[in-house]
Order: structure tokens, then sequence, then C-alpha cells
């Protein structure tokens, strides 16, 4: 080593150089993480291979966060739902009733495993944190303001449980539902919105984003996804597909060596179902769907998408919606078949399109998809479903509960407005989001009376139209479009103050 002597006036005109240079090389990587303003929506662009006999699914997510937000960023928080399938899990995944159903085999489990997280080929610092493995906090190598943005690259294997359920492998589906990392919501004035996975409800909540994404897979099965076909090519018995859907709030994917496919267009948009290969209601199915996406599209607005995916799934309830796509339960009885499509096809207008904290608030989706059901029904009467009957039958489901409940506990919590970990039971989740949900929606229409209630569903539609309404925009939304002022109404329905008769 040879040691250099150098004069203290050169040593500190030394310093102030390296310090200029230091501040224009920050300066000029600042500059580089600018956003295209023609581009200001987040997106996720994957490269994904499926291992059959392993059950792995493993690649890299590039991920590029546009700051839409008011505020200046150093980190970010993003979702591992796979982690809540681990051995150890602090939520379980089910509640204990539903574990024979759930699970085809034994138990089992899954987890996701992030390998690395870098920014240009450089590693970036990254943590596993939350209350349960839940969280990936990724330190970003610069400060994002409002309007900028940053694309990093995440590395991940996803091992799946053999599990009936959105994440997971069953006797006929492999079903490919929350499996990457995904950016929290960040809301002003809380943060990020980090909740833990729970049994309970869809404990899901994001933005609108752009997706690409590739997948390979063995040739033997036919792929189901929340985005548009763009290319398939087959080498070696593996199957190569690139799909791309620009503003959806999340992504699914479904495999199967059985599916059997039938399609029909209804407007600017494509449905596939994808029924099993012995099918006899393949045709029927497609039709319910024809007929809901038919009268969504005309009572609320249309559906702004050019495809969507109705897949029969192993999953244990009775269906699930994501953007573009939605599983239905395989064991469901032929006669819930109608009544679980158009719930969930329900959900594209209010999830899909018009998103809501699901983890907080699932009284808004819940509460909509089931009313637009029953709304449904009564515009479709050749489905035989008397909409007077179905609004009687939920009014005594949900005065049964209530008894039953002060009955054996002593009290009933009939509060809406909770978060999925504060329902004590699955039956208080489901009789206080989804039954109390569409009987408080029908009690306003038939104060506003039909049409105002449409026009004020058509208006919250395009309003919030591919953003996240909170339960007070909601409220609001109702209040201008009705003229009726509901704040009262609203609070005593979703208090648990109302009594219904
Ligand atoms: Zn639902």
């Amino acid at each position: 080593m040879k040691k250099i002597v150098i004069n203290k006036k050169f040593k500190i005109i030394s310093v102030v150089v390296m310090l200029a240079v230091a501040i224009l090389i920050v300066t000029l990587l600042c500059v580089n993480f600018k956003k295209d303003t023609s581009y200001n929506l987040s997106s996720y662009k994957m490269e994904l291979s499926f291992n059959d006999e392993q059950k792995t699914l493993t690649g890299t997510e590039e991920v590029t966060f546009v700051n839409n937000y008011d505020n200046m960023f150093t980190y970010l928080y993003l979702h591992l739902y796979p982690n809540a399938f681990r051995e150890g899990a602090k939520n379980r995944v089910v509640s204990s009733n539903d574990e024979d159903r759930a699970y085809p085999n034994n138990v089992s489990y899954g987890n996701i495993t992030i390998k690395s997280v870098s920014y240009e080929g450089q590693d970036l610092t990254y943590a596993i944190e939350g209350e349960d493995e839940n969280i990936l906090k990724v330190d970003l190598p610069c400060q994002v303001y409002p309007e900028e943005s940053i694309t990093f690259s995440i590395e991940f294997e996803v091992k799946l449980a053999n599990i009936n359920h959105r994440l997971g492998y069953g006797n006929n589906t492999i079903n490919l539902g929350n499996f990457y990392p995904i950016i929290c919501v960040y809301e002003s004035g809380t943060g990020f919105k980090t909740d833990l996975y729970h049994s309970n409800g869809d404990p899901f909540y994001s933005e609108c984003a752009n997706y690409d994404v590739t997948i390979s897979y063995p040739s033997n099965f036919m792929l189901a996804s929340s985005g548009n076909l763009i290319s398939s090519a087959e080498e070696n018995n593996i199957t190569t597909s690139v799909m791309k859907e620009n503003n959806i709030r999340d992504f699914c994917l479904v495999l199967s060596d059985i599916f059997q496919h039938s399609s029909v267009k209804v407007g600017n948009t494509v449905i596939n179902y994808y029924g099993y290969t012995n099918d006899k209601n393949l045709e029927e199915c497609l039709s319910i769907a024809e007929d809901a996406l038919t009268t969504f599209n005309s009572m609320f607005g249309q559906y702004p998408y050019s495809q969507l995916s109705v897949v029969k799934a192993n999953f244990l309830h009775g269906g699930m919606e994501y953007p573009n796509l939605v599983l239905i339960s395989d064991d469901i009885a032929e006669s819930d078949l109608a009544y679980v499509i158009v719930h969930e096809i329900a959900h594209q207008w209010w999830y899909g399109v018009v998103g809501n904290d699901e983890y907080s608030h699932a009284w808004m989706d819940e509460g909509l998809a089931e009313y637009s059901t029953l709304l449904f029904f009564k515009e479709n009467e050749n489905y035989n479903e008397n909409f007077s009957t179905l609004i009687e039958n939920a009014t005594q489901s949900y005065k049964t509960f209530v008894r039953v409940y002060q009955t054996v506990t002593g009290e009933v919590d009939t509060s809406m407005n909770r978060p999925l970990n504060e329902f004590n039971t699955e039956p208080e989740y489901v009789q206080c989001t989804y039954t109390k949900g569409l009987l408080m929606f029908d009690t306003i229409r038939e104060m506003v009376g039909g049409r105002k209630f449409i026009k004020a569903l058509k208006k919250y539609y395009e309003d919030f139209a591919y953003k996240n309404a909170s339960p007070a925009q909601m409220v609001a939304s109702f209040i201008k479009s009705t003229g009726y002022d509901l704040e009262d109404f609203f609070a005593s329905w979703l208090n648990g103050e109302v009594v219904i008769q």
C-alpha cells in the first residue's frame, strides 16, 4: 500500500468536490425515477413458471410504483398473502368448521419465499415483517415524491398448499389468487393498510394497476386468467402464455387439465366459461353469466373490460371474485348455481371497478353484491325467484340469527362496519355484512323509490370507478343522488342500533 500525503487546503477542496459529485449523482439518480406522465398507474410485470410436480410457482415480479399519493416514500409495504397458508400461521385460512371441506387430503401448508429484491441489478434492503410474516418491506434507493415512480424486481417462489381455496391446488384445479407481493394501500392519516389475513370474508384491499403476466405451465393444462391473452406458444410440452390487462386491482390465474371452455360475446365483452370435461351444464352456466352481464350493464353502467372468465374450481365457499375472473365452487348445489354466478358477477361492479377496503368495510361490496343479485332476479323473472320472497327470507334469516345469538350468548353485536377480525363468528360476519347489507339497501330503495335508487348506484359507479370508496364517500354519494338526508339512516344501520321487525 502506498500512502499519499496531501496538504490541508487541498484536502478541504477535495472534500467539497466529492460532496458536490455525490449530490450530483443522487440528483441524477432521482431524476431517473421521474414519472412518465402518460403512465400514471402502478404496474406489475411478472414472469412465472408453474411446476406441477412440486406444486410451486416461481417467478420474477417487476413492480413499478407510481406515487399517486400526497406523501413522499422511502420504503413500501407489500402484502405476502401466501404466508397465511404457513404452518404455524397466526390466523387460520379456514374456520375450524370448514376444515374437512377445505383439505381434500390432510391438512397442508404453503408459503412464499422472497429470494431477492433489486433495483437495476443492485440488491435492495428488504425485510419480512408484519404480525405474521405477512408484509414485505422494501427500502427504496431514493425518496419517491408525488407523481414520481420507481421500478424494482422481486424474485419469489410460492409453494401451494393442497387446499380447496383461492390459493392452492385441489383435485381438479390449481387456483392462483393473491399469490404475488402486492403494494399495500396507503391511507393518509393511517399509513399503509397491512391487515392480517382472516378466515372471515375476503381480507384484501388494493389499488388498480396495470398487469403484464407471462406464465409457463405443462401443456396438458388449460389456463383462465384476469388478463387478455396476448400470445400462447408450446415447446417441449410446456406452454407459455402472455396476458395483459390495464386498470384492474388484482390478478388471478386458474389452471386445470380437465377444463372445457365455451364463450359468448355481450357488447364489447367476451364471457369465457370454464367447466369440467364431462359437464352437462356448460351452456346453462354461460347463459346465466350472459344474463348477469347484460342486466348489470344496463342497470349500473357498462362493464369496461373486454373479457370476463367464469371459472369452475375447487373452492370451499360458493364463489370468489377477482377482476375479470370469478371462481365458482364445483361442489355447490345445482339450485344455487344461478345465485352464486350472479353474485360473483355483481362484484365486478362492487369490488372490481368500484373498490373498497374489504377488510374493514366488507358490507360495502358484499351488501351491494347481494342486493344486486336480488335485483337481477327481479328483472329476470324466468329464473323463478320471487323478489319479495327473497327479501322475506333474508329478513327471517337475520331475525333468527339475532334471536338465537341473544338466547345463547345473552347479547348480539349487529354492527356492520367492523373489520373482519372483530366478528366473533362466521355466521355473525355473514348476517351483518351480506344479509343486513342487502336489507339496508332494500330499505333505501323503498324510501327513495326504485328509479332514484338505481340512479344513485349509477352515479356511485361512475364517480368511484377504478378508485376505492370509503363508507363516508358512499353515504355522501347516496345523499347527493337521492336528495334524502341518509346520514342518520346509514349510521343507525351500520352501528347496530336499528331493529329489524
Ligand atoms: Zn361476495
